[in-house]
């Protein structure tokens, strides 16, 4: 991965690939000229073994396309788009394949920026969305999109799955079964999965049906809490038509923020894994501590449950996110955060960094009360991003806090 996709010969033999910082880019001739548009704006196809040229960095830039093509590796995909953030990755799938008309399902509770969108932004394009939750099975799922009217236009399915800020999971064959039962000889439903709560290390949605992957590269894959950034991964023929609307909307990523996410590649794998021992360490003193009420984490599910045996076949670690419940409510909640030495008191996740923060009036401030309870977002539920610092510390100063509750 460290290498691939850079060739040193072409950059004065840089060993590290440099930051293509230029908004344009020298054609030799003429005729190169007349071709690249021509494969860019798909007015035919690429000969075999020609090479896309680059024109202008709102379509192409070399940092770009390096990382597009690490990113493959992670998730064995075929290809790869990135944007400036989660978001603009997430809305741009749900705006290329949704049509005025369609049926969105999606899982429940979904990132407060996608839920916005699915619930304010999309209706005015006449799409509906309809929720599914974790214990809903698949004739549920399939009575959901049957009542809605509009079961001939489901189209896509989004999964969020672990989901934020509980840890529940989500069955991707399931939604994968759905998306077929809906399928059309003339056209696939599609199922895409935002994968930033575990991925790319930890959950590989594609190997369990999934057709398009998403990322908030902000997290895990930037890891630092230096760079807003989004990545978007899938077959050639999807990643494609993910690439068009950028072209126009101008919502890609630029070249610092390629490079900054090349070399936060680097040492994704040793960051991640780090946490996740840590996340082990920091959830196992809490699930024993008398101040500490219920403890949501992947490495706690009890073992006859049906969420374990997606935990197994989906994820290959219990990962680094950790909320819990402190006994009291929100003024518990609080003398707890308000009392935590060296983690940080932020939203966000994935980074180097231990991050604590108030779900229900923090990340999910946006939901409505009675919606905030079913999904399990209580007054008295905390939710840290484990980091990489020494998981001593961290259990020191999270004992500490909570002998201040
Ligand atoms: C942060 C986040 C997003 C949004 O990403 P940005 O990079 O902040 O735009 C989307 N989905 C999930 C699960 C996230 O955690």
């Amino acid at each position: 991965m460290m290498s691939h996709g850079y060739k040193p010969e072409l950059s004065e033999g840089a060993v590290k690939c440099p930051i293509f910082q230029t908004s344009t880019f020298v054609f030799e001739s003429a005729e190169d000229g007349k071709a690249f548009f021509e494969v860019a704006y798909g007015l035919r196809e690429a000969r075999p073994g020609e090479v896309p040229g680059l024109i202008y960095s709102r379509l192409n830039n070399p940092d770009l396309q390096i990382l597009e093509e690490r990113l493959c590796l992670w998730d064995e995909a075929e290809a790869a788009a990135v944007f400036e953030s989660g978001m603009s990755a997430i809305t741009t799938v749900l705006l290329e394949f949704l049509h005025p008309g369609d049926l969105l399902l999606y899982s429940m509770p979904v990132y407060g920026g996608t839920e916005h969108f699915i619930l304010e932004v999309l209706p005015k394009y006449n799409i509906q969305g309809i929720g599914f939750r974790p214990d809903h099975t698949r004739e549920d799922m399939i009575r959901l999109v049957e009542e809605s009217g509009r079961k001939d236009r489901l189209r896509l399915v989004l999964v969020e799955t672990p989901a934020n800020p509980t840890n529940d999971l989500f069955d991707l064959r399931l939604c994968r079964e759905v998306a077929d039962h809906f399928s059309r000889s003339e056209e696939r439903v599609l199922v895409t999965v935002d994968n930033t709560y575990m991925g790319p290390l930890w959950q590989h949605p594609i190997q369990h049906g999934a057709d398009l992957v998403m990322y908030s590269a902000t997290k895990y894959i930037g890891g630092h809490s230096d760079v807003i950034a989004g990545a978007v991964l899938g077959s050639t023929e999807l990643i494609t038509r993910v690439k068009t609307l950028p072209t126009f909307l101008g919502n890609m990523a630029g070249p610092w923020t390629g490079w900054l996410l090349l070399r936060s590649l680097e040492t994704l794998k040793v960051r991640m894994e780090q946490q996740a021992e840590n996340a082990g360490v920091v959830a196992r003193f809490l699930k024993d501590h008398p101040k500490v009420e219920n403890v949501y984490y992947l490495g706690l599910i009890p073992e006859n449950s049906p969420q374990y045996a997606i935990y197994k076949r989906q994820c290959s670690s219990p990962g680094a996110m950790v909320s819990f419940e402190v006994k009291g409510g929100e003024a518990e909640a609080f003398r707890f955060l308000n009392n935590l030495k060296m983690i940080k008191l932020a939203v966000s996740l994935g980074s180097t960094e231990s991050l604590a923060e108030h779900p229900a009036t923090m990340t999910h401030a946006g939901l409505q009360p009675e919606h905030q309870r079913e999904i399990g977002i209580t007054p008295n539920l905390v939710r840290i991003s484990v980091g990489v610092e020494n998981h001593r510390d961290l259990v020191y100063v999270i004992g500490n806090a909570l002998e201040k509750v």
